[in-house]
Protein backbone atom coordinates (compact mmCIF):
# COMPACT_ATOMS: atom_id res chain seq x y z
CA UNK A 1 0.00 0.00 0.00
CA UNK A 2 0.93 3.56 -0.14
CA UNK A 3 1.44 5.46 2.59
CA UNK A 4 2.30 9.73 3.01
CA UNK A 5 5.40 10.58 4.89
CA UNK A 6 5.86 13.71 6.40
CA UNK A 7 9.75 14.34 5.76
CA UNK A 8 10.47 18.16 6.71
CA UNK A 9 8.56 21.34 6.63
CA UNK A 10 6.87 21.71 3.12
CA UNK A 11 7.89 18.19 1.97
CA UNK A 12 5.64 14.79 2.14
CA UNK A 13 6.10 12.08 -0.19
CA UNK A 14 3.66 8.78 -0.77
CA UNK A 15 6.21 5.89 -0.08
CA UNK A 16 5.29 2.06 -0.27
CA UNK A 17 4.73 0.04 2.85
CA UNK A 18 3.69 -3.29 3.74
CA UNK A 19 0.13 -3.97 5.11
CA UNK A 20 0.42 -3.97 8.37
CA UNK A 21 -0.11 -7.39 10.13
CA UNK A 22 -1.94 -7.60 14.10
CA UNK A 23 0.23 -8.38 16.82
CA UNK A 24 -2.21 -10.82 19.20
CA UNK A 25 -3.53 -7.04 20.77
CA UNK A 26 -3.93 -4.95 17.85
CA UNK A 27 -6.35 -4.08 15.55
CA UNK A 28 -5.70 -3.18 11.26
CA UNK A 29 -7.93 -0.90 10.08
CA UNK A 30 -8.81 -0.39 6.65
CA UNK A 31 -9.25 3.16 6.56
CA UNK A 32 -12.51 4.24 5.21
CA UNK A 33 -11.67 8.08 5.29
CA UNK A 34 -9.29 10.96 6.70
CA UNK A 35 -9.89 14.19 7.70
CA UNK A 36 -7.33 16.89 7.24
CA UNK A 37 -6.64 19.31 10.24
CA UNK A 38 -5.08 22.48 11.35
CA UNK A 39 -2.84 20.56 13.07
CA UNK A 40 -1.38 18.73 9.35
CA UNK A 41 -1.34 22.03 8.26
CA UNK A 42 0.73 23.18 10.94
CA UNK A 43 3.19 20.11 11.15
CA UNK A 44 3.67 19.90 7.38
CA UNK A 45 4.60 24.12 7.23
CA UNK A 46 6.82 23.91 10.70
CA UNK A 47 7.03 20.78 12.24
CA UNK A 48 5.50 19.29 15.04
CA UNK A 49 7.45 19.07 18.14
CA UNK A 50 5.62 15.77 19.29
CA UNK A 51 6.24 14.23 15.71
CA UNK A 52 9.56 13.91 14.57
CA UNK A 53 10.05 13.20 10.56
CA UNK A 54 10.46 11.23 8.65
CA UNK A 55 6.64 10.00 10.14
CA UNK A 56 3.58 8.79 9.18
CA UNK A 57 0.69 11.35 8.38
CA UNK A 58 -2.53 11.71 9.07
CA UNK A 59 -4.58 10.98 12.65
CA UNK A 60 -8.46 11.84 11.77
CA UNK A 61 -9.26 8.42 10.11
CA UNK A 62 -12.66 5.77 10.89
CA UNK A 63 -12.77 2.50 8.84
CA UNK A 64 -13.41 -0.82 9.11
CA UNK A 65 -12.04 -3.43 10.90
CA UNK A 66 -9.95 -5.77 8.78
CA UNK A 67 -7.55 -8.12 11.06
CA UNK A 68 -7.93 -8.69 14.49
CA UNK A 69 -5.47 -10.30 17.18
CA UNK A 70 -6.09 -13.23 18.24
CA UNK A 71 -6.72 -11.93 21.84
CA UNK A 72 -8.74 -9.24 20.40
CA UNK A 73 -12.67 -9.67 21.55
CA UNK A 74 -13.95 -6.27 21.54
CA UNK A 75 -14.41 -6.18 17.71
CA UNK A 76 -14.99 -8.28 14.64
CA UNK A 77 -13.38 -8.14 10.92
CA UNK A 78 -15.84 -6.11 8.70
CA UNK A 79 -17.02 -3.70 12.32
CA UNK A 80 -16.87 0.42 10.90
CA UNK A 81 -15.42 1.88 14.12
CA UNK A 82 -14.20 5.63 14.62
CA UNK A 83 -10.79 6.32 17.10
CA UNK A 84 -9.12 9.04 19.00
CA UNK A 85 -5.84 7.86 17.40
CA UNK A 86 -4.06 8.22 21.38
CA UNK A 87 -4.65 5.91 24.43
CA UNK A 88 -3.06 6.72 28.07
CA UNK A 89 -0.64 4.17 29.50
CA UNK A 90 -2.77 4.23 32.55
CA UNK A 91 0.14 3.82 34.63
CA UNK A 92 2.28 7.20 34.94
CA UNK A 93 2.02 10.00 37.56
CA UNK A 94 -0.65 11.90 35.03
CA UNK A 95 -2.77 9.14 34.26
CA UNK A 96 -3.26 8.31 37.35
CA UNK A 97 -4.37 11.97 38.35
CA UNK A 98 -7.23 11.76 35.32
CA UNK A 99 -4.77 14.03 33.46
CA UNK A 100 -4.59 11.44 30.76
CA UNK A 101 -3.67 14.15 28.00
CA UNK A 102 -0.76 14.80 29.67
CA UNK A 103 0.32 11.01 30.12
CA UNK A 104 4.42 10.54 29.67
CA UNK A 105 3.81 8.24 26.20
CA UNK A 106 1.09 9.35 24.97
CA UNK A 107 2.24 11.58 22.21
CA UNK A 108 4.82 8.70 20.96
CA UNK A 109 2.21 6.32 21.18
CA UNK A 110 -0.16 8.52 19.07
CA UNK A 111 -1.56 6.19 15.95
CA UNK A 112 -0.39 8.72 12.62
CA UNK A 113 -1.17 7.35 9.54
CA UNK A 114 -4.63 8.09 8.18
CA UNK A 115 -3.42 9.18 4.97
CA UNK A 116 -2.73 5.60 3.88
CA UNK A 117 -4.92 2.49 3.16
CA UNK A 118 -4.12 0.80 6.51
CA UNK A 119 -3.12 1.38 9.89
CA UNK A 120 -2.18 -1.16 12.99
CA UNK A 121 -4.19 0.28 16.01
CA UNK A 122 -2.52 -1.37 19.20
CA UNK A 123 -4.55 -1.92 22.81
CA UNK A 124 -4.20 0.90 24.26
CA UNK A 125 -5.74 3.27 21.87
CA UNK A 126 -8.50 1.26 20.98
CA UNK A 127 -9.06 -0.34 24.23
CA UNK A 128 -10.15 3.28 25.45
CA UNK A 129 -10.97 5.37 21.99
CA UNK A 130 -12.23 3.17 19.67
CA UNK A 131 -16.39 3.09 19.11
CA UNK A 132 -18.65 1.78 16.63
CA UNK A 133 -19.82 4.00 13.53
CA UNK A 134 -23.00 4.56 13.74
CA UNK A 135 -24.99 4.31 9.77
CA UNK A 136 -25.64 7.70 10.42
CA UNK A 137 -22.41 9.11 10.04
CA UNK A 138 -20.33 8.85 6.84
CA UNK A 139 -16.62 7.60 7.77
CA UNK A 140 -15.66 11.23 7.04
CA UNK A 141 -18.16 12.52 9.40
CA UNK A 142 -16.53 9.55 11.86
CA UNK A 143 -13.10 11.22 11.46
CA UNK A 144 -14.39 14.01 13.47
CA UNK A 145 -14.25 12.07 16.85
CA UNK A 146 -11.35 13.79 17.30
CA UNK A 147 -11.28 17.07 16.90
CA UNK A 148 -14.82 17.26 18.98
CA UNK A 149 -12.78 15.36 21.45
CA UNK A 150 -10.41 18.69 21.70
CA UNK A 151 -13.12 20.58 22.11
CA UNK A 152 -15.34 18.66 24.56
CA UNK A 153 -11.68 18.45 26.99
CA UNK A 154 -11.44 22.16 26.41
CA UNK A 155 -14.83 23.37 27.16
CA UNK A 156 -14.74 20.80 30.56
CA UNK A 157 -13.66 23.58 33.00
CA UNK A 158 -15.59 26.31 31.34
CA UNK A 159 -18.85 27.41 33.19
CA UNK A 160 -21.84 28.47 30.67
CA UNK A 161 -24.74 30.13 30.57
CA UNK A 162 -27.55 30.53 27.98
CA UNK A 163 -27.51 34.54 28.09
CA UNK A 164 -23.78 34.31 27.67
CA UNK A 165 -22.13 36.12 25.29
CA UNK A 166 -19.31 34.10 23.50
CA UNK A 167 -16.25 35.26 20.95
CA UNK A 168 -14.54 32.42 19.07
CA UNK A 169 -11.22 34.36 17.14
CA UNK A 170 -10.75 32.12 13.84
CA UNK A 171 -13.46 30.19 11.74
CA UNK A 172 -11.10 27.36 11.18
CA UNK A 173 -12.47 24.07 11.76
CA UNK A 174 -11.58 24.09 15.36
CA UNK A 175 -13.40 27.97 15.46
CA UNK A 176 -16.40 26.44 13.72
CA UNK A 177 -16.17 22.97 15.81
CA UNK A 178 -16.26 25.16 19.35
CA UNK A 179 -19.15 27.44 17.40
CA UNK A 180 -21.36 24.76 17.14
CA UNK A 181 -20.60 23.09 20.55
CA UNK A 182 -21.31 25.92 21.95
CA UNK A 183 -24.69 26.47 20.24
CA UNK A 184 -25.60 23.08 21.33
CA UNK A 185 -25.01 23.34 24.61
CA UNK A 186 -27.45 26.23 25.07
CA UNK A 187 -24.92 29.54 24.31
CA UNK A 188 -27.78 32.01 22.48
CA UNK A 189 -24.89 34.70 21.21
CA UNK A 190 -21.76 33.44 19.29
CA UNK A 191 -19.64 35.68 17.83
CA UNK A 192 -17.12 35.11 15.59
CA UNK A 193 -13.71 36.61 14.26
CA UNK A 194 -13.39 36.04 10.82
CA UNK A 195 -11.96 37.45 7.79
CA UNK A 196 -11.93 34.67 5.07
CA UNK A 197 -15.31 35.30 3.61
CA UNK A 198 -16.08 31.71 3.03
CA UNK A 199 -15.26 30.83 6.35
CA UNK A 200 -17.68 33.51 7.39
CA UNK A 201 -20.63 32.51 5.40
CA UNK A 202 -20.32 28.90 7.25
CA UNK A 203 -20.14 30.35 10.43
CA UNK A 204 -22.68 32.15 9.74
CA UNK A 205 -24.49 28.97 8.85
CA UNK A 206 -23.72 27.38 11.57
CA UNK A 207 -25.55 29.90 13.96
CA UNK A 208 -23.31 32.44 14.62
CA UNK A 209 -24.61 35.71 15.41
CA UNK A 210 -22.60 37.74 14.07
CA UNK A 211 -19.23 38.05 12.26
CA UNK A 212 -16.42 40.19 12.81
CA UNK A 213 -14.70 40.64 10.02
CA UNK A 214 -11.61 41.90 11.19
CA UNK A 215 -7.90 40.97 12.36
CA UNK A 216 -7.68 40.09 15.70
CA UNK A 217 -5.20 43.09 16.80
CA UNK A 218 -7.71 45.13 15.68
CA UNK A 219 -11.44 44.04 16.64
CA UNK A 220 -10.92 44.67 20.41
CA UNK A 221 -13.50 48.34 20.24
CA UNK A 222 -16.03 46.27 18.18
CA UNK A 223 -15.68 43.27 20.53
CA UNK A 224 -16.44 45.61 23.66
CA UNK A 225 -19.13 47.05 21.56
CA UNK A 226 -21.09 44.22 21.15
CA UNK A 227 -20.86 43.63 25.29
CA UNK A 228 -21.97 46.53 26.75
CA UNK A 229 -18.07 47.42 27.12
CA UNK A 230 -18.05 44.78 29.40
CA UNK A 231 -16.06 42.13 27.49
CA UNK A 232 -17.33 38.31 26.77
CA UNK A 233 -18.59 36.17 28.87
CA UNK A 234 -16.07 33.34 27.36
CA UNK A 235 -13.14 34.18 25.07
CA UNK A 236 -11.88 30.84 22.19
CA UNK A 237 -8.45 31.37 20.94
CA UNK A 238 -8.37 29.31 17.62
CA UNK A 239 -5.66 30.72 15.61
CA UNK A 240 -2.54 29.57 17.41
CA UNK A 241 -0.93 32.82 16.85
CA UNK A 242 1.24 34.56 19.90
CA UNK A 243 0.11 37.89 18.78
CA UNK A 244 -3.84 36.68 18.86
CA UNK A 245 -3.26 35.28 22.38
CA UNK A 246 -1.85 38.12 23.74
CA UNK A 247 -4.37 40.81 22.14
CA UNK A 248 -7.42 38.27 23.17
CA UNK A 249 -6.30 38.70 27.40
CA UNK A 250 -8.49 42.29 26.98
CA UNK A 251 -11.36 40.68 26.11
CA UNK A 252 -13.46 38.64 28.41
CA UNK A 253 -15.47 40.76 30.87
CA UNK A 254 -13.69 40.89 34.56
CA UNK A 255 -14.32 37.43 35.97
CA UNK A 256 -14.91 36.19 32.21
CA UNK A 257 -12.83 33.12 30.69
CA UNK A 258 -10.52 32.71 28.08
CA UNK A 259 -9.81 29.66 26.30
CA UNK A 260 -6.30 29.68 24.49
CA UNK A 261 -6.88 26.80 22.58
CA UNK A 262 -4.65 27.13 19.81
CA UNK A 263 -1.05 25.58 20.66
CA UNK A 264 1.59 28.14 19.33
CA UNK A 265 5.47 27.31 17.93
CA UNK A 266 7.73 26.09 21.29
CA UNK A 267 9.72 28.78 22.18
CA UNK A 268 7.16 31.52 21.70
CA UNK A 269 6.55 34.02 24.50
CA UNK A 270 4.22 36.80 25.02
CA UNK A 271 3.52 39.75 27.51
CA UNK A 272 0.96 39.28 29.91
CA UNK A 273 -1.36 41.83 31.18
CA UNK A 274 -1.24 40.75 34.62
CA UNK A 275 -3.90 43.64 36.23
CA UNK A 276 -6.72 41.64 33.39
CA UNK A 277 -5.35 38.29 35.20
CA UNK A 278 -5.40 39.14 38.69
CA UNK A 279 -7.72 42.36 39.45
CA UNK A 280 -9.97 41.75 36.40
CA UNK A 281 -10.28 37.91 37.48
CA UNK A 282 -9.84 37.00 33.63
CA UNK A 283 -10.15 32.83 34.11
CA UNK A 284 -6.98 31.67 31.79
CA UNK A 285 -7.13 28.36 30.62
CA UNK A 286 -5.42 26.62 27.16
CA UNK A 287 -6.31 23.01 27.04
CA UNK A 288 -4.31 20.59 24.98
CA UNK A 289 -5.47 17.42 23.37
CA UNK A 290 -7.72 15.17 25.52
CA UNK A 291 -8.94 12.61 28.05
CA UNK A 292 -10.74 9.46 27.37
CA UNK A 293 -13.58 10.69 29.25
CA UNK A 294 -13.41 13.75 26.63
CA UNK A 295 -13.73 11.11 23.71
CA UNK A 296 -16.94 10.03 25.45
CA UNK A 297 -18.59 13.06 25.31
CA UNK A 298 -17.74 13.71 21.85
CA UNK A 299 -18.78 10.38 20.74
CA UNK A 300 -22.21 10.85 22.29
CA UNK A 301 -22.61 14.21 20.84
CA UNK A 302 -21.85 12.41 17.39
CA UNK A 303 -23.45 9.52 17.34
CA UNK A 304 -26.33 11.32 18.42
CA UNK A 305 -26.24 12.95 15.48
CA UNK A 306 -26.01 16.42 17.04
CA UNK A 307 -23.21 18.37 15.56
CA UNK A 308 -23.95 19.62 11.93
CA UNK A 309 -20.97 17.63 10.56
CA UNK A 310 -21.31 17.82 7.05
CA UNK A 311 -21.21 21.71 6.60
CA UNK A 312 -17.67 21.27 8.22
CA UNK A 313 -16.15 19.23 5.24
CA UNK A 314 -15.51 20.86 2.27
CA UNK A 315 -15.04 18.30 -0.68
CA UNK A 316 -13.86 14.46 -0.80
CA UNK A 317 -10.58 14.01 -2.73
CA UNK A 318 -8.61 10.86 -3.56
CA UNK A 319 -5.42 9.46 -1.19
CA UNK A 320 -3.31 10.36 -3.96
CA UNK A 321 -4.55 14.46 -4.41
CA UNK A 322 -3.53 15.09 -1.29
CA UNK A 323 -0.52 17.38 -2.28
CA UNK A 324 -2.90 19.53 -4.13
CA UNK A 325 -5.65 19.61 -1.27
CA UNK A 326 -2.61 20.95 0.81
CA UNK A 327 -2.40 23.55 -1.34
CA UNK A 328 -5.45 24.65 -0.73
CA UNK A 329 -5.23 24.55 2.95
CA UNK A 330 -2.20 26.86 2.54
CA UNK A 331 -4.38 29.41 0.75
CA UNK A 332 -6.95 29.48 3.05
CA UNK A 333 -9.48 27.33 1.02
CA UNK A 334 -12.41 25.46 2.31
CA UNK A 335 -12.39 23.63 6.30
CA UNK A 336 -11.62 20.28 6.40
CA UNK A 337 -11.33 17.78 3.12
CA UNK A 338 -12.37 14.32 3.50
CA UNK A 339 -9.23 12.32 2.06
CA UNK A 340 -10.96 8.98 0.67
CA UNK A 341 -7.97 5.62 -0.03
ZN1 LIG B 1 -6.83 17.04 14.36
ZN1 LIG C 1 0.23 7.56 31.37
Amino acid sequence: MQAMMLLGPGRMAFQPTAIPEPGEDDIVLKIGAALTCGTDLKAFRRGHPKWPPPVRFGHEYAGTVAARGSRVQSVREGDAVMVAPTGPCGQCFYCQRAQENLCVSLMETMVLGGYAEYVRIPARVHRVNLFPKPDRLSFAEACLLEPVSCVMFGLEPVTLRPDDTALIIGAGAFGLLHLTVLRLLGVERVYVVARNPYRAEVARRLGASGIIARSAEDARDEVLDLTQGRGADLVVECTAQPPVWQESVFWPRPGGQLVLFGGCPPGTTITLDTYRVHYDQVRLLSPFHFTPAAVRRAYELLAGGHLPTSALISASYPLAELPAVFELLQRGQGIKYAILP
